[in-house]
């Protein structure tokens, strides 16, 4: 009870931190967001956002990939690496969803993990961001901040995603995705988290994993870094010019 009572007040400070939280890879619709997601596999969003707009005005509809030249998709694509890979996997998407679905992306977890390049993680992106389904996305930020705050000691993303569902409100579990990957993007960083400038602080296990004094607001990211130094009660000016300029990773 009392891990449940500190993950919810946990999700409702993250929920007042980020309330610009949201899917960080531009789609319009649920195949833009599934092939966004595939590319998304070891590059940043940022990249992928670079290349989609061509990309989803050349292969508008499933069918389209299907029928994709090779290399002409595979140019399209290099910059998110893997290229050789990921053209390969979404011209099998493309093909198994017009063999079997119509060329529509189904809205159920059970059909979109039988799809070429979608496993559990990015069905869930999908069904939470195309379908309002609710869903658990369970990347590498989402991994590590929750070990981190003891919500569970699992290391299996499958588990990690069961024991978060059974600590929040499911109708909740779309947007805490968001926000706790924004906070590991912006704030409670791999290497060096900012606990000195993070809301979180009073409530966290892991406070002291980063420095605790003022000047961690050096560590904050993205273009609201400064807003988030003084949500945790520290001076914005503290944060770098570039680093309230630049991109959250
Ligand atoms: S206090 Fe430190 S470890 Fe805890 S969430 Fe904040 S930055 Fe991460």
């Amino acid at each position: 009870m009392a891990r449940k009572r500190r993950a919810r007040r946990m999700a409702r400070a993250l929920t007042e931190t980020h309330p610009d939280a949201h899917c960080e890879l531009d789609h319009g619709d649920a195949l833009q967001l599934a092939v966004a997601t595939i590319l998304s596999a070891q590059c940043t969003d940022k990249r992928v956002n670079e290349v989609t707009p061509k990309l989803f005005a050349r292969y508008p509809t499933a069918a389209d990939y299907a029928a994709a030249d090779r290399a002409e998709l595979e140019q399209l694509i290099k910059p998110t690496g893997f290229f050789r890979n990921k053209t390969t996997s979404l011209i099998n998407l493309g093909q198994a969803l017009v063999e079997r679905y119509d060329g529509e992306v189904p809205g159920r977890l059970t059909d979109l993990v039988t799809l070429p390049g979608i496993g559990r993680k990015t069905a869930n992106v999908i069904l939470g961001n195309a379908f309002d389904v609710p869903g658990i996305t369970v990347d590498t930020h989402f991994q590590r901040l929750v070990r981190r705050w003891e919500w569970t000691d699992e290391t299996d993303p499958v588990k990690i995603e069961h024991a978060v569902g059974a600590l929040i409100e499911k109708r909740d579990w779309t947007m805490l995705s968001h926000r706790v990957i924004f906070h590991g993007r912006r704030v409670c960083h791999a290497r060096k988290p900012a606990c000195g400038a993070c809301t979180l602080a009073s409530l966290c296990p892991a406070y002291g994993t980063g420095p605790t004094d003022p000047t961690a607001a050096k560590l904050l990211k993205g273009p609201r870094a400064r807003d988030l130094a003084a949500a945790a009660g520290v001076d914005p000016d503290l944060v770098p010019a570039q680093a309230a300029a630049a991109d959250a990773p």
